[in-house]
């Protein structure tokens, strides 16, 4: 592992200004119209803005040189556009790189930039924490905090593209060229904060990234689901991980809430349901918990008629997780048993594992390292 920069703090400015990044362009032209931008301007001065925000990726009003001077130097007083506080960025030995994003005292979030040979995929984080408690996942066993608002989603795709250097929007063989809303905390459970930012990433004359390469993971918030498809389109993920609602009652508690049998109806409802549009199920592979070959067989006999791809997910252990990663064999043959099914049935590598950027370990590390710094000031 390589520590690129040591946590970096970027002084919060003295006076509150508004930060124009994630609303949208009727917001932002609201915002404008309360400095005393002319009416008849207004749709110009927010396409502009939008173009230098999203397109051009400026980080200062000063960069904007097609706005007046004297509009520039307004819009400095009364607006921010910055990236916020970017405390640390590591990057792990298979390139994974991992960012930790300050919002606000003891509010840290993780994005994380998991690179391809020719392309990349950025895991976005929704929640400060999350409340789903899910027993197998460090984040969940960390304090709630709060949602993340939408320019605090935005900000972190931002940041990676000033570190991929990909200003302006390239038309394409981009490196961050995938969205995974599966960081931390439930997008389902900060909706419109979400599909705000989701909005900006899809918006053509900005970062433009299409929806068919955005995938939003869900522990299964059922009622949201349908909204997801119809007003997104984007890609579903499921984090499904048993096929029995007694052991997915213990693994994934909202499932008490919402049970498998709900669950995959909406999946079936799913407005973008396709074959070329196939719903992803994540199933994390536990040693003697939910792995056995019987759990295979029940998971196809489930899914029959969604078209679907199963995501097997080997476990990544954290200090204390009371479950093991399946062995290879028991994966190999799990997934033999969905391949022969029809479904694909890919496993994931784990990615940035040194870091603690892999699945279900984010923000401990950062957490862990405060406690160390606070025991080492006493
Ligand atoms: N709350 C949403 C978004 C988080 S996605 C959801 O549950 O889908 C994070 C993915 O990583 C989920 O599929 C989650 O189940 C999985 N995960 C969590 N902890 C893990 C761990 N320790 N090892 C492997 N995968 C894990």
């Amino acid at each position: 592992m390589t520590v690129l920069s040591q946590p970096v703090a970027v002084p919060e400015p003295q006076v509150q200004r508004r930060n124009l990044v994630g609303l949208t362009r009727d917001e932002i032209a609201g915002a404008l119209a309360g400095i005393g931008v002319p009416k008849g301007s207004l749709r110009m001065r927010t396409g502009q803005i939008w173009h230098w925000l999203y397109f051009r990726g400026a980080r200062s009003f000063a960069e904007m040189t097609n706005v007046s001077k004297a509009m520039r130097t307004q819009l400095e007083a009364h607006f921010s556009i910055g990236r916020g506080d970017i405390r640390a960025l590591q990057t792990s030995a298979d390139g994974t790189r991992k960012w930790l994003l300050g919002f606000g005292p003891g509010q840290e979030v993780e994005a994380v930039f998991i690179p391809e040979e020719d392309r990349g995929a950025l895991c976005v984080s929704t929640q400060v924490g999350c409340t789903l408690n899910c027993s197998f996942c460090h984040t969940g066993t960390q304090a709630w905090v709060r949602n993340l608002d939408a320019a605090e989603i935005v900000t972190q795709l931002l940041v990676a593209r000033d570190a991929l250097g990909e200003w302006p929007s390239p038309a394409g063989g981009r490196m961050l060229s995938n969205v995974v809303v599966m960081g931390m905390g439930e997008p389902l459970y900060n909706y419109e904060n979400v599909a705000g930012a989701l909005r900006i990433f899809m918006d053509p004359e900005g970062i433009g990234i299409s929806r068919r390469r955005i995938t939003l993971s869900t522990a299964g918030v059922v009622p949201m689901i349908e909204r997801v498809g119809a007003e997104l389109g984007v890609g579903l993920a499921i984090s499904l991980h048993a096929v029995r609602d007694d052991l997915r009652n213990e693994l994934v508690p909202l499932n008490k809430k919402y049970p498998i049998a709900e669950l995959l109806q909406a999946c079936r409802n799913y407005p973008g349901g396709s074959n070329a549009r196939r719903i992803t199920f994540e199933y994390i592979m536990l040693k003697g918990v939910n792995d056995s070959l019987a759990d295979a067989k029940e998971l196809v006999r489930l899914i029959a008629g969604i078209p679907a791809k199963i995501n097997l997910i080997p476990f990544n252990p954290w200090p204390g997780a009371p479950y093991e990663c399946s062995d290879g064999d028991t994966i190999a043959a799990f997934a033999e048993v969905v391949n022969r099914a029809g479904y694909s049935s890919p496993v994931r590598t784990p990615r940035g594992r040194d870091i603690m950027a892999a699945c279900g370990q984010l923000r401990s590390a950062s957490v862990k390292q405060r406690a160390s710094e606070r025991a080492a000031s006493l």
